[in-house]
């Protein structure tokens, strides 16, 4: 039997979808090895308070809810502390984080101040024996690494979207904390958040993913792949580094070992090369679409369906696909 904690992410009083991951496979861990408790860190704004229902929902025994004005944007010495002193407080087997660009942040920082181990971009995790065995992605995804972590707990961050949130109702008991530091009057504070990216779904959640690369010869080209992301509806666009360096895309859009991490049910790769650097960033898609002129293009060799054509013919004759097949659903 092993007990839990979560670190939910928040963006103002939004619980975020890799928030309800954690909980998620906290949840389905705890349940495998007979039955633990589910203990789930909530940090934010005053009002944040209202989401402990749903976290419950997800299969949490306890919310621990730490509200403070200055916690609307994340804080990275308040969080740290906040988390560390809570997972020192209970007996956990595992503390679950998220890959995400707070997780990455976090997680480290929770782990030594806790001095255990900690593993990143986790794919999945279990109990073997009384051990916890985690898979991660290595050498930019090329090596799926099995890890054996010692001591306890083991400091686990997610890789975004491998699990989805599934509801397994709890009691969601509230806990209210206060934070292990004043965020008030920590060193470092968040004076502006500037949203990134064009797009209105956010790259590591969006559902499908619809990536362009130097194949569309023009910053004005990737309106092709916008409309095929409206088409879509719950789309978001993302983009290869040659694309960002060029400027045709914001940085924030790059996706691969230097940029986002993806793993959507569907990726749809356009004039992508399909360089080992941008694998790294959506080979764990669970359907990739490439569409390239060039056959032996090596994006074909991570690609489920693959349509050897002109980008510029392909994506209108498949946007158009899309909008006549969601006509009728
Ligand atoms: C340290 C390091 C880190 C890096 N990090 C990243 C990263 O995080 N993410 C990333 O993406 N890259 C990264 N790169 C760069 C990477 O190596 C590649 O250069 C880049 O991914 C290539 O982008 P691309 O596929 O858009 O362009 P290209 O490699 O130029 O490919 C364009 C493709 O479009 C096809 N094409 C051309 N015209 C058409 C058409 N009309 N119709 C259909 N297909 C067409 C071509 O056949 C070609 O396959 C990194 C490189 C280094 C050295």
């Amino acid at each position: 039997m092993a007990n839990m904690f979560a670190f939910v992410e928040s963006r103002g009083t939004e619980v975020r979808k890799v928030g309800l991951e954690a909980v998620t496979a906290a949840r389905a861990f705890a349940d495998k090895s007979g039955g633990g408790e589910v203990h789930a860190l909530l940090v934010g704004p005053p009002g944040i308070v209202a989401k402990a229902s749903q976290l419950g929902q997800y299969g949490a025994d306890v919310v621990i809810v730490v509200e403070h004005a200055a916690l609307t944007n994340y804080n990275p010495e308040a969080a740290t502390a906040t988390a560390a002193a809570r997972i020192k407080a209970g007996s956990y087997r595992a503390a679950i984080f998220s890959t995400s660009a707070q997780g990455r942040d976090l997680a480290p920082r929770v782990a030594a101040r806790l001095g255990v181990s900690a593993v990143t971009d986790v794919l999945s995790f279990e109990l073997e024996g009384n051990t916890v065995v985690v898979r991660h992605s290595i050498n930019i995804g090329k090596v799926i690494a099995t890890l054996a972590m010692s001591g306890s707990p083991a400091v686990i961050a997610m890789r975004p979207n491998v699990i989805s949130p599934a509801q397994n109702a709890k009691a969601g008991r509230v806990e209210n904390a206060q934070p292990a530091v004043d965020p008030g009057s920590t060193r470092v504070k968040v004076v502006e958040t500037r949203k990134g990216g064009t797009g209105k779904l956010d790259l590591a959640e969006a559902p499908v993913v619809i990536a362009g690369g130097r194949g569309l010869k023009a910053a004005e080209n990737f309106k092709l792949v916008e409309d095929l992301a409206s088409a879509f509806g719950n789309a978001a666009v993302g983009a290869t580094r040659a694309v960002t360096d060029d400027g045709w895309r914001p940085h924030s859009d790059q996706i691969g070992q230097t940029g986002r991490l993806v793993s959507p049910e569907l990726y749809i790769a356009v004039g992508i090369s399909g360089a080992v650097q941008h694998l790294a960033g959506m080979r764990t898609s669970k359907t990739i679409v490439a569409v390239n002129k060039d056959k032996d293009a090596p994006i074909f060799k991570v690609a489920d369906y693959g349509i050897v054509g002109d980008v510029f013919e392909v994506i209108p004759a498949l946007t158009e696909a899309v909008r006549e097949a969601k006509k009728h659903h």
